[in-house]
């Protein structure tokens, strides 16, 4: 019997009654001779309260102290969760981020991690004890406590799957698993029995909302083998893996929706060589990531060049440029943040040259304009309206998934 990671998220553990539940998920798989290895994220909406306390006190208190701070919220949910497997009776031991090795770099809030020393855990496993991992967190090397991001629990977990070679790695939520679209806002939706490390990465750029993007980038280099699944419903969840059963009807595993995006357009640039370069150089320089970029066919001797940015960039890129409307030599700046980016995302559209043209066709039918296309071999997103954007999911996830017969 190996080793299985399991991660629960902070809806998982919200109350007593769920810590209570979590223990039982635990003490279970270790009844059945696993080692376990739990690594839980702060209680509902913990997080959130610890970041308005601090705003009550200093609204530009230092990331240091922010981490301090938010660091407690996980120490909460696994003394909580041990205590309750200690009353089942289960040897048990909680271990904070840094008890449990877990260096990182030094930026705080969004720390990247270096290293796990694994003495400690497996000390702890060897005895046959169940570990209770924080999540989130670790120290750096002035061993100061650090935290990860946001969500970034799930990449506690993914990274010690990875060191310690589990056999599995669960990602407790409370939702069934991984669907074609948000079950919440899509009607029609179903869940997905697998999918592939590439899918979900894309998926949760794009907006899916199930795993921590960072934790899916680990999954894949360190070929951990990830599961989502519900901590409600006991029901078999989504297997993430490198590479999933292609379903047979369809070349396309998910539909997702981005609302945090702002479109710029240049307009009136000089049609030569090297302003593309200087453009996207000037943004890289001020650590603006560019998404879609498209250019015109010149006219006139000038062109255009549009290009979305999240919407936190908006102001800094368009700064950035009138700064150097004189070397860049445009005649103005155009910005909308009224867009949102609608995605499908597939392993299976590779060979399939009609997948795109079958997307537009629904957005064509319903009479959704796209403002901006892009495509690579899993995916293909396109700009609309944000007013459309709903609309847009729910029609493209009718034109793919209908066949399905719809409801899961
Ligand atoms: N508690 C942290 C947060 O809310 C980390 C996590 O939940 O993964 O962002
Ligand atoms: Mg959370």
């Amino acid at each position: 019997m190996g080793l299985i990671v399991q991660k629960f998220g902070g809806s998982s553990v919200a109350d007593a009654d769920k810590i209570r539940n979590v223990a039982r998920i635990i003490t279970e798989t270790y009844r059945r001779g696993h080692s376990v290895v739990a690594v839980l994220s702060a209680q509902g909406d913990t997080t959130d309260d610890l970041i308005a306390k601090a705003n009550e006190i200093n609204p530009r208190a230092s990331m240091r102290e922010m981490d301090m701070l938010l660091s407690t919220g996980e120490q909460i949910s696994c003394s909580l969760c041990a205590m309750a497997i200690e009353a089942m009776g289960y040897p048990v031991v909680s271990l904070t981020g840094w008890q449990a090795g877990f260096r990182t770099n030094a930026t705080y809030g969004n720390a990247r991690i270096k290293r796990v020393q694994t003495e400690r855990i497996l000390a702890e496993l060897d005895k046959k004890t169940i570990v209770i991992v924080t999540g989130f967190q670790g120290i750096n090397k002035l061993e100061d406590i650090t935290t990860l991001g946001r969500g970034g629990s799930d990449t506690s977990a993914v990274a010690l799957a990875a060191v310690l070679r589990a056999d599995l790695c669960q990602i407790y939520t409370d939702v069934d698993g991984v669907f074609t679209a948000d079950p919440r806002t899509v009607t029609g939706t179903h869940q997905l029995a697998e999918i592939t490390y590439d899918e979900m990465l894309e998926l949760a750029t794009l907006g899916a909302q199930v795993l921590h993007n960072r934790s899916v980038e680990m999954a894949k280099r360190y070929n951990v083998n990830l599961e989502v699944l519900s901590s409600f419903s006991g029901r078999p969840g989504t297997k993430v893996k490198e590479v999933a059963r292609i379903m047979e009807k369809s070349h396309v595993s998910g539909v997702a929706k981005d609302k945090n995006v702002a479109r710029l357009a240049l307009v009136g640039l000089a049609d030569q060589p090297g302003i593309a370069f200087k453009i996207f150089s000037l943004l890289a320089k001020e650590k603006v990531n560019v998404d879609i970029i498209l250019q015109s066919i010149g006219r006139n001797d000038t062109k255009d060049i549009s290009f979305t940015v999240g919407k936190q960039d908006m102001e800094k890129a368009r700064r950035v440029l009138e700064e150097h409307v004189d070397s860049l030599g445009f005649d103005h700046i155009d910005v909308n943040d009224g867009v949102a980016k609608v995605s499908i995302v597939g392993a299976g559209m590779i060979n399939n040259p009609g997948v795109a043209a079958k997307m537009f066709e629904a957005l064509y039918n319903a009479g959704i304009n796209i403002n901006m296309i892009s495509t690579s071999e899993i995916k293909v997103s396109v700009l609309v309206d944000v007013r459309d954007a709903d609309r847009a999911v729910q029609v493209i996830h009718d034109r793919f998934f209908a066949e399905f017969g719809g409801g899961s």
